[in-house]
């Protein structure tokens, strides 16, 4: 394909803070954007040229609106197939087809990851009474999770009996489900991927990260890992941008486990949470990189400049009174990020703050103390 150029006009579906940041690098590289989701007033149409508030249902809509952009790209991968498959009868996709199909379902995720011979948590399909107890002899404590539709922990019931898996398995609908046994994990980890038209990849320093309450919480790169850590990490990677055929961003979020062996939870494949970090501290962010990528652009430089957190901002932030801002800024390393949301509920993802310094350890001493500032 030939390379679409700085003026012409970049379709997002779906319109949350990732298509937003998304949006931002690609009006400074000069380009339109037009977002298309059931939603109006959102983070990413407050940016965008154009902001089509439609179901994903709505087929015809759908192919309007890829008619009038040059690419579609997307921002969140639970895009129904049958609406990717409709903009792409009029403008190309990127990432196209495999990655999406297999990123939308964990159980389809799981079954490519493990017949590919990438190294991936025991887990079990539940799809009919009685295959949770034909599966629960092998499993000790483990996560129930639904196969489709799941993100930051939603959907998920950790369980250390059969009874206790049965419950949740009802309580969720006897919906079709992935039993996965609990990794005592010694960290988690990310890595962000690009792969571009012509097979270049380049992948960033691996973040660093923990949870609160399955919702990702703090990011922090470099990892202070062994440096064997990092390029196995980058190297599965690698291996899944070519087995999947991407065209954009993979993120790979691993386990390590205590006898540092390195296990794939999750792929997404789109910029990531734990991705955010390189808006501030690498010389080409990571939303940057998948404009590149979805314009056939040689992609730029992955480069940390500096070591840097990211703490994420939830509703919960907000409590009853409107958060301290003035205060966490007055912290000059510190960086604000806010998405435009209009109502803060708890576990909502609000925004974000990044400090960058000389290392790993002191920039997130200087992210925590900038959000522990916001309560005052
Ligand atoms: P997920 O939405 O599947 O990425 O899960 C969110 C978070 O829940 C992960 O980042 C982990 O902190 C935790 N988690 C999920 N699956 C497992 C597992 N099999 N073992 C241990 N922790 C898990």
């Amino acid at each position: 394909m030939k390379p679409i150029l700085p003026g012409s006009t970049i379709g997002v579906l779906g319109s949350g803070q990732l298509g937003r940041m998304f949006a931002i690098a690609a009006r400074r590289l000069g380009y339109r954007v037009h977002t298309y989701s059931p939603d109006r007033d959102t983070p990413t149409g407050q940016i965008a040229d154009i902001e089509i508030d439609a179901p994903y249902e709505d087929l015809d809509r759908v192919r309007a609106f890829a008619a009038g952009v040059d690419v579609v790209t997307f921002e969140f991968e639970n895009v129904p197939a049958p609406t990717a498959e409709a903009a792409a009868s009029a403008a190309p996709v990127r990432p196209a087809g495999l990655v999406l199909h297999t990123t939308q379902h964990r159980l389809r995720e799981k079954t490519f990851l493990e017949s590919h011979g990438f190294p991936v948590t025991k887990f079990a399909a539940i799809r009919q009474p009685g295959d949770l107890a034909a599966a629960w002899p092998g499993f000790g404590s483990a996560i129930l999770k639904t196969a489709g539709f799941g993100y930051d922990g939603k959907g998920q019931y950790r369980v250390t009996s059969l009874a206790e898996a049965e419950a949740a398995w009802v309580a969720m609908g006897q919906q079709e489900a992935v039993l996965e046994a609990l990794v005592d994990f010694e960290a988690e980890l990310s890595v962000v991927a690009v792969r571009s038209e012509d097979g270049n990849c380049v992948f960033y320093t691996p973040s660093a990260n923990s949870h609160v309450a399955g919702i990702l919480d703090i990011s922090v790169a470099p990892s202070q890992f062994p440096a064997a850590v990092a390029s196995e990490a980058q190297d599965i990677a690698r291996g899944l941008l070519e087995q999947l055929d991407v065209v954009g961003v993979l993120c790979v979020e691993f386990f390590l486990t205590r006898d540092h062996r390195l296990l794939i939870n999750e792929l997404a494949p789109r910029p990531h949470n734990s991705g955010h970090l390189t808006i501030d501290a690498c010389i080409t962010s990571q939303f940057e990189q998948q404009l590149r990528a979805v314009c056939n652009l040689p992609l730029g430089s992955t480069e940390m400049l500096r070591p840097a957190a990211m703490a994420n901002l939830l509703g919960d932030v907000w409590g009853d009174s409107e958060p301290d801002w003035a205060s966490a800024l007055a912290m000059p390393e510190v960086k604000l990020h806010l998405y435009g949301k209009l109502a803060a509920r708890p576990g909502r993802k609000m925004g974000h703050l990044t400090a960058t310094a000389a290392t790993p350890t002191q920039a997130e001493r200087l992210v925590r103390e900038a959000r522990a500032r916001l309560a005052r």
